[in-house]
């Protein structure tokens, strides 16, 4: 991947990014964060600070299960981010294949090919399938 495309796809998980944000009701916390990141040109200092919220124990279960989901969207945001940085950005994690540009397009933070990924799924879903025959019968 070349760098302007990399660039456009930066800007692409910037934007994600503060969208996940705002999601998880923490815009303005991180975005004072991001812009005196911004100001040092420092990136690789991302931090994630989902452990920090909540000063009560029942609120921070309750985040936890909000977030865990979410958080993990801007966990894998904050890993792309991270690989653009590192110029490795595009690659399947899994085989080190070029990830399908359409795929990137549709996911900037896809971090495994199509290929891959489905495998993955198929994976999961049978971990899951297991589960539900489980929980059916209770
Ligand atoms: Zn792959």
């Amino acid at each position: 991947m070349n760098k302007r495309d990399a660039q456009k796809f930066e800007a692409r998980l910037i934007e994600e990014r503060k969208r996940c944000l705002k999601e998880l009701g923490q815009l303005e916390n991180e975005e004072l964060m991001i812009n005196q990141k911004e100001a040092s040109g420092d990136l690789s200092s991302y931090s994630f600070h989902m452990a920090d919220q909540g000063s009560d124990t029942m609120e921070r279960e309750k985040n936890v299960f909000l977030v865990s989901s979410k958080g993990n969207d801007l966990y894998e945001i904050d890993q792309a981010l991270l690989r653009i940085k590192d110029s490795k950005y595009g690659s399947c994690l899994h085989c080190g294949k070029e990830i399908e540009r359409e795929r990137l397009e549709a996911m900037p933070h896809a971090r495994l090919c199509i290929k891959c990924r489905q495998e993955e799924e198929k994976e999961s879903r049978n971990n899951r399938h297991g589960e539900s025959l489980i929980s059916d019968r209770v």
